[in-house]
């Protein structure tokens, strides 16, 4: 089968686009026929070594398609059945082993390219909405890289909580695209101060908490733009790491509570992954989340994929297909 996989870290150039063994599914695994795949910047950690993983890695952490054959014991899919998963490293390839337990069945009216650009960011978004900080009516929330996969689902998911959205934005027109999202205001982090803005929006008084993806860029300030006790989100390094940094500034700044989460701890088992998914879906079907699919890529084209995504270009989701 096609893969997409380093064997070395580094750049795009790295990339390989070459033949792999097709997988067997191994114990409580399912062997899934890949029809589309998302792209998400964790693909990048793990392409540039930020994320160890042993050689050859094959990248790509989300994806959907049909259930091809399932290891003895497998009892919660079967051939034939149509499903998305995220969290499974593995899935720029035309077939992925993938543990059983961590397949959602797709919904009739969802096609693969949306449960594939939806299951790693829309689950994402609420978890961070509805467990790490749970969004009241009222509160107020600051989401970076807000026209970004991530970042629309965070908005829409936000709004649905009650709350009130800023979003950064790096252009116009992705300030256009955070407002379709549901931002209530956004500052053009590239050219305003965001906490200056974000203090003036808040009365000074400072935001509930901040979902901050960018990382390093953005860092000091987000923790400046809460309010005391507030809660500082830090998921991911858009723009490199956070450095390490002395626990004594949370008091500092106000007592603040910083926590640093990933997916895959807040799908960590079969009833938790069933929630969230079920919500996903179901923003999908009503309407309540628009998708917004930026572009779709041939699997071979992964390299120009994640170039786009790391020159900051892209706006919503991208996907492969084999
Ligand atoms: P996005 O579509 O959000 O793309 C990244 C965006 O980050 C860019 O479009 C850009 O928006 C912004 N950005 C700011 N500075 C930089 C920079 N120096 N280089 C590149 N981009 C920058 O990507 P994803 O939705 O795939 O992921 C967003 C983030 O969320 C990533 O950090 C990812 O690791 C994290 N994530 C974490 C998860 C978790 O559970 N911990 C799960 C899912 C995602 P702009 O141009 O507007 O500044």
């Amino acid at each position: 089968m096609k893969a997409v996989f380093v064997t070395e870290f580094g750049g795009v150039e790295k990339l390989r686009y070459e033949d792999l063994p097709k997988p067997a599914p191994g114990d409580g695994q399912a062997l899934v026929r890949i029809k589309a795949s998302g792209v998400n910047f964790i693909d990048i950690y793990f392409r540039t070594g930020l994320y160890p993983a042993p050689p050859p890695v094959v990248l790509g952490m989300e994806a959907a398609g049909v259930v091809e054959s399932v290891a003895a014991g497998v009892t919660t899919v079967k051939p034939g059945d149509r499903v998305a998963y995220a969290m499974a490293r593995g899935s720029y390839a035309e077939y992925a082993a993938v543990p059983a337990w961590q397949l959602v069945k797709l919904p009739d009216a969802i096609d693969f390219e949306t449960g594939a650009a939806s299951m790693l960011q829309g689950m994402t978004a609420h978890y961070l909405t509805h467990s790490t900080y749970p969004l009241k009516p009222g509160e107020t929330c600051l989401v970076h890289a807000a026209a970004g996969g991530a970042g629309q689902w965070i908005v829409a998911a936000a709004k649905l909580r009650g709350a009130r959205v800023i979003g950064t934005t790096s252009t116009r027109e992705k300030a256009e695209a955070a407002r379709k999202a549901g931002c209530d205001e956004v500052i053009l982090y590239t050219e305003d101060d965001f906490e200056y803005q974000t203090k003036k929006l808040t009365g000074g008084r400072g935001v509930d908490v901040v979902y901050d993806s960018v990382g390093a860029a953005t860092w000091d300030k987000s923790l400046n733009s809460l309010r005391p006790r507030g809660m500082m989100v830090t998921f991911g390094n858009a723009s490199g790491a956070v450095p390490p940094f002395p626990p004594l500034t949370l008091n500092q700044k106000g007592s603040l509570f910083l926590t640093r989460p990933t997916l895959a701890h807040y799908c960590a088992n079969r009833e938790e992954l069933e929630g969230r998914a079920r919500d996903v879906f179901h923003w999908l079907e009503s309407g309540r989340f628009k998708l917004h699919i930026d572009k779709v890529y041939k699997l071979a084209g992964a390299g120009e994929a994640q170039t786009a995504l790391a020159s900051r270009r892209t706006t919503g989701k991208l996907l492969l297909v084999p």
